[in-house]
């Protein structure tokens, strides 16, 4: 059975500071819990400034929280001003790297090529990918959200090879319900999940289509987990705002 992961994804919040006081408290609440970390994976993505101070933090205390993080660069190393390589973060135990979510599509240059790149790096450093895929309002209207979604992972996915396909991670979010607080119905998240995986299953096969985590993500919140999570195809959340208030996140850690 596919454990179910819980992602905090940060964005552009939480300085370093604010990070350790997180993950601090974020331990203790579970803890305080009886958190089962076995049946429940906790990852977060904070920004590259806190990525160090997270693994110290997470190494010093020996706390069963992954980290992430939210993008990388496509190249190895070199004239690459501004850019953070897949060593580089795996130097840090990083556990996996966000790819192609929908706000680098919008105001970064990354395209499938680029984002195709960027999981080939991922893997190459021994990490896993968290590919985004979801469509806008615009396509959701004519009726042809799940065609988009699943096309956006058959672009990126194709020419990968059975064990690059088996260490993704996909996450489904329709952008149309990233940070509006319209969160998808459990119908349609479990609709896009089931498609993707289907998809896997022909694209690949049943070991690909079955180990493939297929996460969740737009508006989630301790309000709307419980039910989301019921789905059979939904592994899991990357959630956005509801991961800044760490009372919040760990009520949608301990509902799923
Ligand atoms: P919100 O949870 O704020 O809608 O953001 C979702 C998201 O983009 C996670 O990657």
């Amino acid at each position: 059975a596919r454990v179910p992961l819980i992602a905090g994804n940060w964005k552009m919040n939480l300085d370093h500071l604010e990070a350790t006081y997180f993950v601090q408290k974020l331990a203790w609440l579970l803890r305080d819990a009886h958190f089962d970390y076995k049946h429940c994976e906790i990852v977060l993505f904070p920004a590259f400034t806190s990525l160090r101070s997270v693994q110290v933090l997470v190494e010093a205390d020996n706390l069963r929280i992954r980290y992430g993080a939210q993008s990388v660069s496509v190249t190895s190393q070199g004239a690459f001003t501004g850019d953070v390589s897949a060593d580089m973060l795996s130097q840090l135990r990083c556990s996996y790297v966000i790819v192609g979510h929908s706000e680098r599509r919008k105001y970064h240059p990354e395209d499938d090529a680029n984002i195709v790149d960027q999981v080939r790096a991922v893997l190459a450093a021994g990490m896993q990918p968290i590919l985004c895929v979801g469509e806008s309002f615009e396509e959701r209207r004519q009726g042809i959200e799940l065609e988009f979604a699943v096309g956006q992972v058959h672009d990126v996915t194709r020419d990968l090879n059975e064990a690059e396909a088996a260490a993704l991670i996909i996450a489904y979010e329709p952008v149309w319900a990233i940070g509006t607080g319209m969160v998808a119905t459990p119908q349609s998240a479990q609709d896009a999940a089931r498609a993707i995986r289907a998809h896997m299953r022909q694209a690949f096969n049943d070991t690909v289509a079955n180990t493939v985590r297929i996460l969740y993500g737009g508006s989630v919140s301790s309000q709307n987990a419980a039910q989301l999570i019921q789905e059979a195809d939904v592994d899991g959340f990357l959630v956005g705002g509801a991961s800044l208030e760490v009372e919040e996140f760990s009520k949608i850690a301990r509902i799923t």
